[in-house]
């Protein structure tokens, strides 16, 4: 499968009358991660076998923004799409994706926005034949509660909340201090809960080496490949 989130930044690209300029983008960058020559990831990027599947929903630009994370869920688990989300018109991709049998969708969202009885906090082991798909929002807080709630497709699937136990849990293992976690960490929590252990340990140290490199092409540091995040990635390699 081609990377969903580059297909879907092109597809933007094209139809924009307006070339979309990111901050700072006056630099050359590497076409396949984004990031400014002389810090290119892609060497980095792991190779993992992953039972679940993601369908990303992404709010406008988010696949524009050189510091969208989901692309680097992409990168590592190999059945993800991603569509761009509008309040009026759905893709009939998506809806074909939701509609089809080999997967089990869960919509990750906080529950405390959601009737009780569709909430689960776990991912059910699945029957043979299926695998689940896990259905998130990439956007701000705000923008994914709007898309949460006009989004009539979604209605029928259970609600994903993450407990806080099992974020505390798991932003302690990575020691962040970051209030909330990004799409990226998010994923890797449900790859967790679903029993992809590899996958959701690779996608963890890779947006931690992305993180470096990002912020090593935007303050001109030099790049250290050998740090905790790259040495735990080359298990990967
Ligand atoms: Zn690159």
């Amino acid at each position: 499968m081609s990377h969903a989130v580059a297909r879907l930044r092109a597809t933007r690209l094209a139809r924009s009358t307006r070339p979309f300029v990111a901050r700072g983008s006056r630099a050359p960058r590497c076409p396949q991660c984004r990031l400014q020559a002389g810090y290119c990831l892609c060497a980095w990027r792991p190779k993992v076998v992953a039972e679940s599947a993601m369908c990303l929903l992404m709010y406008d630009a988010e696949p524009m923004k050189p510091s969208n994370t989901g692309w680097l869920i992409a990168d590592v688990v190999a059945d993800t799409a991603a569509f761009g989300w509008a309040r009026t018109e759905v893709d009939p991709a998506l809806l074909a994706l939701l509609e089809d049998p080999q997967w089990q969708p869960y919509v990750v969202f906080p529950g405390e926005y959601v009737a009780a009885g569709r909430v689960v906090n776990q991912v059910a082991p699945m029957p043979a034949g299926k695998r689940p798909l896990f259905v998130l929002l990439d956007a701000t807080w705000s923008e994914a509660r709007k898309m949460f709630r006009k989004s009539p497709y979604l209605e029928r699937f259970p609600v994903l909340s993450l407990l806080p136990e099992q974020v505390s849990r798991y932003r302690l293992r990575r020691s962040t201090r970051d209030d909330h976690l990004c799409t990226a960490e998010v994923a890797a929590l449900c790859l967790e809960l679903a029993g992809d252990r590899d996958a959701a340990a690779a996608l963890g140290h890779y947006l931690d080496a992305f993180t470096e490199h990002y912020l090593g092409a935007k303050h001109a540091l030099p790049l250290d490949e050998d740090s905790p995040s790259h040495r735990a990635l080359r298990d990967f390699l």
